[in-house]
């Protein structure tokens, strides 16, 4: 992209922008929550609705001049309604952290209990963890997944939602390989009068193309993220039932939040449309056809991954019996090229800031066009990293990434300069 203003008045931001650039078309980003979106999308992010206030909602506002505004947000929610067969969608919140807050305003009084995944297991921070507001303003209660598949165990969640039972049960999470039993999940909310909360943060644009069964008509309320596979800017949304809509929009504005984003609002829109076209239903599909085809290669390569495998964008894989501290193989990826987190697996033996683990996904790299084909090639480049890292092997490393960069080089990512 040309930044001609920013490069005039402040041209040393303008390089740091520049370089992220170059930083982002270089290297295979293999974060599961990140991607690339598309040039429409970031333009929308970049207009002067940002200029305009707009506290309240379409036809409700407490400022005047919404003249556009108004159909910016109405189209943003009909498209979101569309895409993800909801009655009701509230596209205003800042991003998925104050989306779940609002539904804990919503529904549930500080002190009230509320059970979700425990964050070591894969949970959200959000989800009642204990360093969280929501972990210190209500009684979180956590569920697991089971030590031998590592997929949630049903008959725990339900033990523990009939002992305590909660207001609020959260399902999703952001380190899980696996299929979410959204109905499963129903089937214990019901019995124990708790409102589920369906967070598809990392899936919403699986779900959104077909390649992730659906939360409704399972969840009474639908939280996520606009910015990881739904391939829109950084925002959130809350979808539900009409049943659930009033009390969503109250906690919202005004219970939580003021101005509405409005630029945000538009980018989403745009997201949602594009979410919408017959090439989104491909590109979920190949999110997940990627992330399989990995996942085979790294077991091939005698990786340990968390539960054996993966069902959607996301593998997790446990260092343990390489030798390798997730956080040191993180690092050495990252100076090969290869960028990831570390991350806690399940029953880790180490600590949260030293983990045993990887986490690594594949919505960014079938955004810029990557299939089954490169997956070999992306196995190999992480079992040489890890295997350098171990070593200390810097030069390992160096040509790995100049191998990374060569083919980044001919597969073009959304959004970037070519
Ligand atoms: C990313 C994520 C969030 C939080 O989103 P932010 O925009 O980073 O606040 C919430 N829940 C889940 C499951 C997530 O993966």
């Amino acid at each position: 992209m040309q930044h001609p203003a920013i490069t005039r008045i402040d041209p040393e931001l303008a390089r740091l922008i520049k370089a992220e650039e170059q930083l982002q078309a270089d290297t295979l980003r293999l974060i599961p929550s990140e991607n690339y979106v598309s040039t429409a999308v970031l333009e929308a992010t970049g207009t002067v609705l940002q200029n305009k206030y707009s506290e309240g909602y379409p036809g409700k506002r407490y400022y005047e001049g919404q003249q556009n505004i108004d159909p910016v947000e109405t189209l943003a929610i009909e498209r979101a309604k569309a895409v993800f067969g909801a009655d009701h969608a509230n596209v205003q919140p800042y991003s998925g952290s104050p989306a779940n807050l609002a539904v804990y305003l919503a529904f549930a009084e500080p002190g009230d209990t509320v059970l979700g995944m425990s964050l070591p297991m894969g949970g959200h921070l959000t989800h009642g963890w204990g360093v969280s507001a929501t972990g210190k303003w209500f009684r979180g209660v956590q569920y697991g997944v089971t030590r031998e598949t590592g997929l949630v165990d049903f008959d725990e969640v339900r033990d523990l939602a009939r002992k305590e039972r909660p207001k609020l049960i959260f399902c999703g999470g952001t380190a899980v390989p696996r299929t979410i039993d959204f109905a499963a999940f129903a089937e214990i909310a019901r019995e124990v009068e708790a409102v589920l909360v369906a967070d598809i943060a990392h899936i919403a644009g699986l779900v959104a193309g077909g390649a992730h069964p659906s939360p409704f008509p399972h969840a009474d309320v639908v939280t996520t993220t606009t910015h990881k596979t739904l391939r829109g800017p950084r925002g959130a949304m809350i979808l539900s039932d009409e049943s659930h809509a009033k009390a969503v929009d109250k906690a919202v504005f005004p219970g939580l939040q003021g101005g509405p984003h409005n630029h945000t609002t538009a980018a989403i829109a745009v997201a949602l449309h594009e979410a919408s076209q017959l090439e989104f239903r491909a590109y979920a599909h190949q999110i997940v056809a990627n992330a399989k085809a990995l996942a085979d290669e790294l077991l091939g390569r005698g990786f340990d991954l968390v539960s054996g495998g993966t069902d959607n964008h996301l593998v997790l894989i446990d260092l343990t019996d390489k030798d390798v501290p997730g956080k040191v193989a993180a690092k050495a990826l990252d100076r090969a090229g290869i960028v990831v987190n570390y991350n806690t697996v399940p029953y880790d033996p180490r600590k949260p800031f030293d983990p045993s683990g990887i986490r690594i996904g594949t919505p960014s790299l079938t955004s810029r066009g990557l299939t089954e084909q490169h997956m070999p090639t992306v196995a190999e480049w992480i079992d040489r990293g890890v295997k350098a890292a171990r070593a200390g092997d810097e030069d390992a490393l160096h040509r790995i990434r100049t191998e990374v960069r060569d083919l980044m080089s001919a597969y073009p990512a959304p959004g970037l300069p070519v």
